[in-house]
């Protein structure tokens, strides 16, 4: 922490986003635009990228103007920050002429510190792009400027002009794109070519990857947000035609879901994504045109029905999920016919050996059996030095056995068949089936037929898919996906070459072996139980204020705000404006609602509260400071402040005299006897000093004068 930087940073955090520590690179960032410089940051999506132009922009004079590629999105965008008490607005073509100049001034005024605009607008407001009335310039999503990238929009490739017209002014591109040359592009695109850039780790740690095979992928996925009702998702599919056809599965469940692709309407799918910031749908099944900008930062899952063509879409379409930095959870199912699906699509493409060999290093990470995330973050060229703990390799090591029987089953069987079956042919024969695929083809002729019958079809399919991945067989995709024998399987047929496998699961009829809760248990996110259902009740309060104000529930407070209330159970004013995410302005909007209402609850949980805050005095009466004891804790210092004077109320020793001056003790004096004692809560003592004097040595002031908990 640099807390003794000239500037305050942590002032802003605390007060309008109601944080208090920044992440990563965040800070250095910062500093760096506060500085002047141009700066160039990458960021896995959800890595807190907003943060690092929004405080500079509440820091310094003038406006700053965030370029961002989505018209529908700038509204959500500007509601959350004015949620927070920032004074926001957005520029774009949808509002008319009259909107558009009371905009103006309000810049020309210096009324605003963000004014969100479309890059095809910005030829507007030519009378306001002066360093004068401009603070900075940052670019959100900054990839689009580059034709390498994989989202390029031609208006984004304009935007040179500005470091010509304002050379001052510093302009702070920002993207989650991870390659070299895109990152390289942009800055030379937008004469920034020397701007230091910002390079954060794209580990998500919260996101829990998973990995399954594609049978019974639909049973698998009702089972799992069954288990996750009340939390959002996206289910991401291959074709607009399997979004529509998931989502009617899903309706028929009676889960609040619609499909969202590039074949609906402007206005459907406008509604769809309102629909899904406001929790009137909880899951949208979509293709990969979902999800761009979308700040929802309660997304508790997303799942991939089909694979993904490359690890790049992968990686940014499960870093939907979590922003709040709550557990969360990727689901990926892969198959055969996804991978085939995908081949066809590369097929003639300008560049299809890059697409090609993108492809298969996403069928690599699918079928992998060692750290998913080592893969993933390899990939974009870091190394994890110890598995991740949080993927499915991790929690369930593959189990690898003697295979060689079944390989040989297998391959005699291919060899038999003289190399012209598909899997399903080849499991046919060894299971014995009499269709009449088997029966046209002569295939009960065959000697090994009816050998493998002790083994399920999906548990042979599995194996085979295993055996192709070790290079024991081919696919021949041009030959109609016919199984053909490799050098491999020669050793394994006639040099006793060892074979091993990994057992195969069959996890919908495991699962269903279990009784229902302990299925739920399985498959319900880690963390998310909830201790005596505080958590729920809040999050019911939150949706009922939501609504009433009109606004998605996620911006009144987030999860991780509404999970940390159920763990403190704040009681007065100063916790709960130590709780993550609730800032000056939420305080006051929300916070005698949310007090009341955990109120309800704290009856229970007073014995722990004061536990915790007994371990804090002890702590403080061994000399430690308030400081010392957060840091050890690993709480917020506001909360250690919190427990000395409760442990103050209830009569323990503490000299809280050390954390107010004689001067503000004098004054909130003076202010008591002004102020109606009857009516006058913190906030009337708090603007009575016109801000001058923070909530929290008010609080300690009026203690020491009466001992009376506000
Ligand atoms: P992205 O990089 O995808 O633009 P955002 O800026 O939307 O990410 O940030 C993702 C989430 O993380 C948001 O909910 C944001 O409020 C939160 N966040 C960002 N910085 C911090 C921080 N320093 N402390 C706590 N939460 C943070
Ligand atoms: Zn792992």
């Amino acid at each position: 922490m640099n807390k003794s930087q000239s500037v305050d940073l942590y002032a802003p955090l605390q007060k309008y986003f109601g944080y208090s520590h920044f992440r990563d690179a965040q800070e250095e960032i910062i500093l760096n635009v506060l500085a002047k410089k141009d700066t160039l940051v990458i960021m896995p999506t959800g890595g807190g990228k907003s943060l690092c132009f929004q405080i500079p922009a509440l820091l310094m004079d003038g406006v700053c103007i965030v370029i961002s590629p989505l018209i529908a999105l700038m509204k959500d965008q500007v509601d959350g920050l004015r949620a927070n008490g920032v004074e926001a607005n957005y520029f774009n073509s949808s509002q008319d002429y009259a909107v558009q100049n009371t905009i103006l001034n309000q810049v020309y005024n210096k009324e605003l510190k963000l004014l969100y605009v479309a890059p095809e607008s910005l030829s507007q407001l030519s009378n306001i792009l002066n360093e004068n009335l401009i603070s900075s310039i940052a670019v959100d999503e900054a990839h689009c400027i580059s034709s390498w990238g994989h989202d390029f929009r031609p208006s984004y490739h304009q935007l040179g002009f500005l470091k010509k017209a304002l050379p001052n002014t510093p302009i702070i591109a920002l993207t989650a794109t991870a390659d070299k040359a895109t990152r390289q592009d942009i800055a030379n695109q937008l004469s920034i070519s020397h701007a230091p850039q910002f390079v954060s780790s794209f580990d998500r740690k919260n996101i829990e990857l998973d990995v399954r095979p594609g049978q019974d992928r639909m049973k698998q996925i009702i089972q799992f947000i069954e288990a996750n009702r009340e939390e959002s998702g996206i289910i991401y599919c291959l074709s607009r035609k399997t979004t529509e056809e998931v989502a009617t599965k899903l309706k028929a469940q009676s889960f609040l879901t619609e499909a969202y692709h590039a074949g609906l309407s402007f206005e459907q799918r406008n509604s769809v994504q309102e629909g899904f910031i406001y929790d009137r749908i909880k899951i949208i099944c979509a293709t990969v045109a979902f999800g761009m900008g979308i700040d929802k930062s309660n997304v508790r899952f997303v799942i991939h029905y089909n694979m993904p063509k490359n690890i790049e879409g992968y990686y940014q379409e499960i870093g939907r999920a979590g922003r709040d930095g709550l557990a969360s959870k990727a689901i990926l199912f892969h198959s055969y016919a996804d991978v085939i699906q995908l081949k066809k699509f590369t097929e003639g493409a300008e560049n299809e050996e890059v697409q090609l060999a993108k492809l298969e290093r996403m069928q690599q990470f699918s079928e992998a059996s060692s750290c998913r995330r080592k893969i993933l973050l390899s990939y974009f060229g870091e190394m994890l030095s110890e598995n991740c703990g949080n993927c499915d390799i991790c929690t369930h090591p593959p189990k690898f056995f003697d295979g060689t029987i079944l390989a040989q089953k297998v391959l005699s069987t291919i060899h038999r068949v003289e190399e012209k079956e598909a899997i399903g042919g080849i499991i046919d024969v060894l299971r014995g089936a009499r269709n009449a695929h088997v029966l046209e083809n002569g295939l009960d002729q065959i000697k090994t037929y009816g050998i493998g019958k002790d083994v399920s079809w999906i548990h042979w399919q599995q194996y085979i898919i295993q055996m192709i991945n070790q290079g024991l067989a081919e696919l021949a995709f041009h030959k109609k996906n016919a199984l053909e024998l490799t050098p491999l399987s020669h050793e394994v047929l006639f040099q006793s070459k060892k074979v091993e496998l990994t057992r195969a699961v069959d996890r919908v009829s495991a699962a269903k072996k279990e009784s229902k809760a302990a299925n739920a248990e399985n498959e319900g996110l880690a963390q998310r139980k909830s201790k005596g259902g505080v958590f729920e009740h809040l999050r019911a309060f939150r949706a009922e204020l939501a609504k009433e104000k009109g606004m998605p529930a996620y911006l009144v407070f987030n999860d991780v705000s509404l999970r940390e209330m159920e763990a403190n159970m704040p009681q007065t004013e100063s916790e709960f404006l130590a709780i993550t995410g609730v800032g000056k302005h939420k305080m006051e909007l929300y916070g005698a609602l949310f007090l009341a209402e955990i109120a309800k609850f704290s009856v229970k949980k007073a014995g722990s509260t004061s536990n915790t805050a007994m371990q804090s005095l002890e702590m403080f009466r061994q000399g430690l400071s308030v400081q010392e004891i957060a840091a050890q804790r690993e709480l917020k210092e506001s909360t250690i402040l919190a427990h000395l004077q409760k442990a103050y109320l209830e009569g323990e020793e503490v000299d809280l005299h050390q954390f107010v001056s004689e001067e503000e003790m004098k004054r909130v004096l003076e202010a008591k006897e002004k102020l109606d004692p009857a009516t006058a809560t913190l906030k009337s003592y708090f603007e009575y000093f016109k801000e001058e004097i923070s909530y929290e040595n008010i609080r300690i002031c009026l203690m020491l004068i009466d001992g009376v908990k506000r």
